[in-house]
């Protein structure tokens, strides 16, 4: 970008403001095993990225108030912190600490993925302010630096900065893109009341579900994505947590009866849910499926959305 030209500063090329998209996720595949001497359980989980988008704007502040992080809701929700416990917050000050900034910025964020449903919009909004403040503070790290600095603000952090399809290890954070063809129709059906992941985690243990190690991503899985067909990757969907999540909050499995009956290739809880993913053939199945969920009453909202979609870029 030419100095002084345009909207940018005088600055040397550096923008006022940069404006970054980041997509929620569906698991496609979810495997726990038991708990290690740490209390987290390791897994094997595969991600896909779909089109329920974050948008992060940064911006620069004035030289007056150097140094402050703050964040701004474009619609303000009472179920979404806007102090520092906010994962945008936590992630721009974990970058400037990294890199020795001392100056401060002001986040405005869009959320479009439903809060607190297992589709990580927390995750997405810190991956965002991670890229958006990388950009505006001219910090350069690479992808492997980016990464390494999500991974310490949570499980779900790193896979909104890679997007597309991608196999998690470990807690979910050491992850590997997969290749996959084609484009899948989702619907999800969305809950008033949210699920405690750690509750559903414990029930999982009650329930003797995890022993040993996590199984690995079938080769049925890897098989249908390179295929790009629904119906194929249909039939390997898998979460391990859906039984203890069932078990918690019997009424989802009325949820996906409803989807399922409605023409849904198949449906599953969406990672520790309340948010049951059910996965549709084309447009047509995914309209009738988020009828027949709305007018079950069993839901709040069934929103529609296509997948994968790319991970956190500057749009703006
Ligand atoms: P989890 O990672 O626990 O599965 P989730 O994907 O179900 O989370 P999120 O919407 O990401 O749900 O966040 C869950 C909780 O985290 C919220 O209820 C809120 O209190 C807190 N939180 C912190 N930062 C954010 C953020 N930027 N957006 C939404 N929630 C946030």
């Amino acid at each position: 970008v030419p100095c002084g030209s345009g909207p940018w500063p005088a600055r040397s090329g550096s923008a006022t403001s940069v404006r970054v998209e980041a997509p929620g996720k569906v698991n496609l595949f979810l495997s726990v095993g038991a708990p290690g001497p740490d209390g987290y359980h390791p897994l094997t989980t595969v991600f896909q990225a779909v089109r329920l988008i974050e948008t992060i704007t940064a911006r620069r502040q004035s030289a007056q108030a150097l140094g402050e992080i703050t964040l701004a809701l474009e619609e303000p929700d009472d179920a979404v912190p806007t102090d520092a416990s906010n994962l945008a917050v936590r992630a721009a000050h974990i970058l400037a600490e990294a890199t020795g900034v001392s100056e401060g910025v002001d986040l405005l964020v869009r959320k479009r993925v439903p809060v607190a449903g297992g589709m990580a919009g927390g995750s997405a909004d810190a991956a965002a302010a991670l890229v958006a403040c990388n950009a505006l503070w001219g910090t350069g790290l690479g992808t492997g630096e980016l990464m390494s600095l999500a991974s310490r603000l949570g499980a779900d952090v790193p896979f909104p900065l890679l997007g597309s399809t991608a196999v998690g290890h470990g807690r979910g954070d050491m992850v590997t893109p997969l290749m996959a063809r084609g484009t899948y129709q989702w619907v999800f059906a969305l809950h008033h009341r949210g699920l405690s992941t750690p509750e559903v985690f414990a029930r999982f243990d009650e329930m003797g579900a995890g022993r040993g190690g996590p199984q690995e991503v079938s080769e049925a899985m890897t098989v249908a994505l390179r295929s790009g067909s629904p119906q194929a990757l249909a039939a390997c969907l898998h979460n391990d947590l859906q039984a203890a999540a069932l078990d918690l909050r019997p009424e989802l499995a009325d949820v996906i009866a409803v989807a399922e009956a409605a023409g849904a290739l198949r449906a599953i809880v969406s990672g520790s849910g309340p948010t049951v993913a059910a996965l549709v053939a084309d447009a047509a199945g995914a309209q009738r499926v988020a009828r027949a969920l709305m007018s079950s009453g069993l839901c709040a909202e069934a929103l529609r959305a296509d997948a994968p979609v790319a991970g956190a870029r500057v749009v703006g």
